[in-house]
Order: C-alpha cells, then sequence, then structure tokens
C-alpha cells in the first residue's frame, strides 16, 4: 500500500474507563473509530510511527438509548445504524437522512458519528441536522466529563474544542417540544453519492395557523468554517407571516450568518445562491 507505515503501536481499550486511562497515559495517541477518515491520512504516509487508540472494543459507546429528555447516541453508532434506526427515523428523521447521504453504503458501515464531530470537517453532513435539534456533545477524560453544545464543539475548519486526552463519549439530542409543522434536510453536491457536501440543509419550522412563524431553525454546512444556524434570518420571521416579502429579506440576512468561499467543489456566488433558493423554497413551500 502506498505510504503504509513503517511501524505502529495500537492501544486497545476493552471499556470506556479503560480508554480514557489510557489516553491520559498516551497523550499523543490518535483515537480511532470507524477509520474511514484516518485511513485517508494512512494512505498518505501520515500514520507512520503513530500510537492508535482503538475504540472499537468499547461497547458502552455503540447503542442508541431513550432517555427522559430525548435520544442519546453513543459515539461509535455507525452512519448505517443511524440511517436504519426505527427511533431515530420517527422522532429525528433529519439525522437519519443525513447518515443515509454520507458517502455510500462502505462508509456508512464503518464511519461513526463521534468520528464525524471529532473530524470537524465544514462539510461533514450531520451537523446540520444535529445543530436545529440542539444536540450536545458528551466527553469523558480524566479529568471528568463534560457537555458542549454542538455548536461550541468546533473552533474552525477541522479544528474542535476537545482537551488533549479527552474523548467524545455520546451525541445527546432532546425531544423537540412539539411535532414541527415542516422540515428539511438537501444535500447539494457533484453526485448521488460519494460526494462533498457544496452546501447542505436542514431546517425545522413551527407555525401559527395563519402562517405566522413560532420558530424557525435553519443551520447550514458548507458556508463557513464550522457548521452555522441563521440567526438573523431566524430571529428575522418570528411572529411574522410567511409572505414573500418575509422570505425575501430573511434570505438578504442569510449572508449575516455565513461565509462561504469559491474552492475545488464550488463557488461562494453558487453556494449562496443555492442556500438561499433552499431557504426561500422552504418558507414559502
Ligand atoms: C471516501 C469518503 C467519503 C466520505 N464522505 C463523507 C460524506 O459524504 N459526508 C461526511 O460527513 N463525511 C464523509 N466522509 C468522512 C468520514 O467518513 C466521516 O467523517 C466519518 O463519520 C468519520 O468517522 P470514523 O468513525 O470513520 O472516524 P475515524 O477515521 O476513526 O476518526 C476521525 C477523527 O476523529 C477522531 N475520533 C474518532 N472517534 C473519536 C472519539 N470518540 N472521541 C474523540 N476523537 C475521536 C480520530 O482521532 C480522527 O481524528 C467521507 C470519507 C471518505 C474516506
Amino acid at each position: 500500500m502506498r505510504g503504509a507505515p513503517l511501524s505502529m503501536t495500537v492501544l486497545r481499550p476493552q471499556s470506556a474507563e479503560e480508554a480514557v486511562s489510557l489516553f491520559a497515559d498516551n497523550p499523543s495517541a490518535k483515537p480511532l473509530a470507524g477509520g474511514t477518515d484516518y485511513m485517508v491520512l494512512w494512505n498518505m504516509g501520515g500514520a507512520n510511527g503513530q500510537c492508535l487508540l482503538d475504540l472499537s472494543g468499547v461497547k458502552e459507546w455503540r447503542t442508541i438509548r431513550k432517555t427522559a429528555a430525548g435520544l442519546s447516541i453513543g459515539a461509535l453508532v455507525t452512519h448505517a445504524e443511524l440511517r436504519d434506526d426505527p427511533v431515530l427515523r420517527r422522532e429525528f428523521p433529519l439525522l437519519a437522512r443525513a447518515a443515509a447521504v454520507v458517502g455510500a453504503e462502505q462508509i456508512q458501515n464503518r464511519g461513526t458519528l463521534g468520528g464525524n464531530i471529532a473530524n470537524a470537517s465544514p462539510a461533514a453532513d450531520t451537523f446540520p441536522a444535529l445543530a436545529v435539534y440542539e444536540a450536545t456533545v458528551k466527553t469523558v477524560s480524566r479529568k471528568g466529563t463534560r457537555s458542549l453544545p454542538l455548536l461550541q464543539t468546533f473552533s474552525g475548519v477541522k479544528k474542535t474544542n476537545l482537551e488533549p486526552g479527552e474523548l467524545i463519549t455520546a451525541i445527546d439530542i432532546p425531544y423537540l417540544p412539539k411535532r414541527p409543522h415542516r422540515q428539511l434536510f438537501r444535500k447539494v453536491g457533484t453526485r448521488a453519492a460519494m460526494a462533498i457536501s457544496k452546501t447542505v440543509a436542514a431546517a425545522l419550522v413551527w407555525l401559527e395557523r395563519d402562517r405566522t412563524v413560532c420558530e424557525l431553525r435553519f443551520a447550514l454546512g458548507s458556508m463557513a468554517p464550522t457548521v452555522r444556524r441563521l440567526k438573523a434570518a431566524e430571529e428575522f420571521v418570528k411572529g411574522k407571516r410567511l409572505t414573500a416579502e418575509v422570505a425575501a429579506v430573511a434570505c438578504e440576512l442569510l449572508k449575516n450568518d455565513v461565509s462561504p468561499i469559491d474552492d475545488i467543489r464550488s463557488t461562494a456566488e453558487y453556494r449562496l445562491r443555492v442556500s438561499r433558493n433552499l431557504l426561500s423554497d422552504f418558507l414559502l413551500s
């Protein structure tokens, strides 16, 4: 294999407690979950001499549990498990739909939600759904446990606020106060599978009978260094009837919260135009 490592140490904890302890004692170790992101680095020769903390034996982090407050999704739950879980599909369908468009089936079978979050790509497909569901990321280290709101978990492109020795254990999603009137998940990429998003959107809206907005939650990925909620547009539409004029102003406000760039996958102008269309269609449909 091109660039395969010459030497590598693999630590194989069999419980959460052992994982925390081994990570604390080996702070330069690299956590390994499904390995779909890590194997890209491996192929490029970046794994030489590294110490891996293989989390596959930590069974506690492999389940989706119902709690009094919502769902608690273990960090090692795969995209395929999210895609197929009947409770998730019923209660939080946007996340199940996002998981179904991550890479293709091979990636969904191995890639995990915890790995997706720790990898912190601006284009990660699960983040907009997690952002509108107001998920929190639970972590553990030798110092104890923490709960970080999803949006505060990321500090930049491929950067998180995780501290050395800290592992993601679960992602908690609270039940929605009531069923939204409309919901949206949309990935815009070059192909149906194995495409990195040019833009990716998730949204929920609760309305009064006369189409007045009680609450809008709209999140976009691939439009800034980290996933963004459209706070200005969300605030603006609150308490207003959804007319074409209101939708047009909301679309103008979109750029208060995002800063798309030109890159090999798309242009900033295209990303803005498509995102505005998604917002407008969602509000007026
Ligand atoms: C061909 C291909 C296509 C892809 N397509 C998509 C796509 O369409 N959409 C998308 O969102 N992503 C895509 N990805 C990215 C990737 O598959 C996902 O990010 C996946 O969820 C990563 O999970 P993993 O378990 O494989 O992570 P790993 O590769 O095991 O780890 C990724 C990173 O997270 C760290 N890590 C893993 N678990 C933990 C933990 N519990 N606590 C702390 N740190 C941890 C690792 O150290 C590493 O830095 C693609 C990747 C490939 C190779």
